[in-house]
C-alpha cells in the first residue's frame, strides 16, 4: 500500500487542472552578486507528465540545480509560472511550501543530508512528523516498510555516520518516499557514489518509475542520463531544443542552443506535404510530435513509402549536404497531426562547418539513406 500506483489523494492533487503534472512557462531567475545580476535561468519553458522518468544534464554551471530548486520551492523564481501537482508554486508563501513539499516531492541530493543525530528510522518519520501525516505508530511503521525496500532494515535504529555512502543515500531516498509523494526531484544523487552503489541507487529510482511515480534527476554520468526514456538539457541557463539535442547528439552544447533559439517550428495537418520531390532544398527538419512518411516518387506517377520517423529522427538534409534537388517526399503521416523545428539551410550549413563531427554522423546516415533509396530506386 505505501507504493501504489495512484493513490486516490495524489489524483485529487494532480486533477483539476488540464497542465502537465510539472508546468514551468518562462521560467528566470537572476541572483544577485557583487558584479551585479547574474542570470542562472533564462526562459525555461518545460511540461513534464505524470509517470515520466526525466534525465536532466548539462554543463556545471548551466543552471540545473536552480532548475530543481525552482520546481521544489526550495528558492524562488524571479520570472514565469511554476505550477507543479496543480499547485501554482511561485505563489507560496514559505511556511505553505514546505508543508507542500513534504507532501508533493520527494527531493534526494548529492550529499544525503541525514540528519547526524537522528537515527536511521527517525530521518525517515521525520517528513510525516513535519507534514503530520500518518499517527505515531503509522510513522514507525510506515519509515520501517520503507527501509525495508531501500535493503536497510537492519540499519533502521543506527546513526547515519554508522552507514556507507551507498546506504546513507538509499536512506535519503526513503526519507524522499516518506509522505509517498507523486515526484521524486534528484541532484546528482550517484555524484558521491562508487558506480557500484551508483547502480543500486538507479535501480531503486527504476523501481519507483514502475510504481508511477514521476522522477527528475540531475546527472552528469551520460550513461545513467541515458537510462530515462527522457532526458533535458540545460546550457547557459536556457533549455536545448530536446529532439535537437536528440537528432544531433555530437553537436557541442552552445551550438544547439545557438541552434535551438534559430529553430522555427511548423505544423502540418495529416497526410500534407512537408517536402516535395524536385524542389530547391531550404531548411532541415526534425520531428517533434507525430510520424512524417518519407515517399519515393515511381515514374508511373504514384509513390513508394520508403520510411517513416518519428520524435527526435531528421529529413531534408540530403540534399543540403550533397547538393541538387530533394529526391524524396515528406508527408505528414496519414493518422497524426504532425510538428516539426526547422533550421534554414544557411544556418544548418553552418553547424556543419564548425562542428566536423556532426558532419560525419549525417554523412554516414546519408550514404545509408542513399544505399536504401538506390535499392528501392533498382527495385520498381
Ligand atoms: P549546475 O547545477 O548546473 O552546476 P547551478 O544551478 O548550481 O548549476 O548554477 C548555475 C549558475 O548560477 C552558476 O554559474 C552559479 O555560479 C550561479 N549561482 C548558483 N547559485 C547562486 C547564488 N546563490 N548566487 C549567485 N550565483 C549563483
Ligand atoms: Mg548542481
Amino acid at each position: 500500500m505505501f507504493w501504489n500506483r495512484k493513490s486516490k489523494k495524489h489524483s485529487q492533487l494532480v486533477g483539476g487542472e488540464s497542465t502537465a503534472l510539472i508546468d514551468l512557462r518562462g521560467v528566470s531567475k537572476a541572483y544577485k552578486t557583487d558584479a551585479g545580476r547574474f542570470t542562472a535561468l533564462d526562459g525555461v519553458t518545460l511540461q513534464i507528465g505524470e509517470g515520466e522518468f526525466v534525465s536532466i544534464v548539462g554543463k556545471s554551471g548551466s543552471g540545473k540545480t536552480t532548475l530543481i530548486n525552482m520546481l521544489t520551492g526550495i528558492d524562488r523564481p524571479t520570472g514565469g509560472e511554476i505550477h507543479v501537482a496543480g499547485t501554482a508554486v511561485h505563489h507560496l508563501n514559505e511556511s505553505d511550501t514546505a508543508t507542500w513539499r513534504g507532501k508533493n516531492l520527494g527531493v534526494v541530493f548529492q550529499f544525503f543530508q541525514l540528519l547526524p543525530t537522528l537515527t536511521v528510522l527517525e530521518n525517515v518519520m521525520l517528513p510525516m512528523g513535519l507534514c503530520n501525516m500518518y499517527t505515531h505508530q503509522e510513522r514507525i511503521e510506515r519509515a520501517r516498510h520503507l527501509l525495508d525496500l531501500v535493503g536497510l532494515a537492519d540499519e533502521a535504529d543506527k546513526l547515519p555516520s554508522r552507514l556507507s555512502g551507498g546506504q546513507q543515500q538509499r536512506a535519503a531516498i526513503a526519507r524522499a518516499m516518506a509522505n509517498d509523494p507523486p515526484i521524486i526531484a534528484t541532484d546528482e544523487p550517484t555524484g558521491n557514489l562508487d558506480s557500484h552503489t551508483a547502480e543500486s541507487v538507479m535501480h531503486l529510482f527504476e523501481s519507483l518509475v514502475e510504481q508511477g511515480k514521476t522522477v527528475l534527476m540531475v546527472t552528469h554520468d551520460p550513461d545513467l542520463a541515458e537510462r530515462a526514456p527522457r532526458t533535458i538539457t540545460l546550457a547557459g541557463g536556457e533549455l536545448l531544443n530536446e529532439h535537437l539535442v536528440k537528432a544531433l547528439p555530437s553537436l557541442p552544447h552552445d551550438l544547439l542552443l545557438d541552434a535551438t533559439r534559430r529553430l522555427e517550428t511548423n505544423q502540418f495537418a495529416p497526410g500534407e506535404m512537408i517536402i516535395e520531390h524536385n524542389a530547391e532544398p531550404d531548411k532541415f527538419y526534425v520531428v517533434t510530435k507525430g510520424d512524417v512518411d518519407i515517399y519515393l516518387p515511381t515514374p508511373d506517377g504514384k509513390e513508394l513509402l520508403i520510411d517513416s520517423l518519428g520524435p527526435g529522427q531528421f529529413f531534408g538534409e540530403i540534399a543540403l549536404v550533397n547538393g541538387g534537388l530533394r529526391t524524396a517526399q515528406v508527408r505528414a503521416s496519414h493518422v497524426n497531426p504532425v510538428e516539426v523545428v526547422a533550421l534554414s539551410k544557411e544556418v544548418f550549413l553552418n553547424i556543419l562547418q564548425a562542428s566536423g563531427e556532426t558532419l560525419n554522423e549525417l554523412v554516414d546516415i546519408i550514404a545509408l539513406r542513399n544505399r536504401q533509396l538506390s535499392m528501392v530506386g533498382s527495385s520498381r
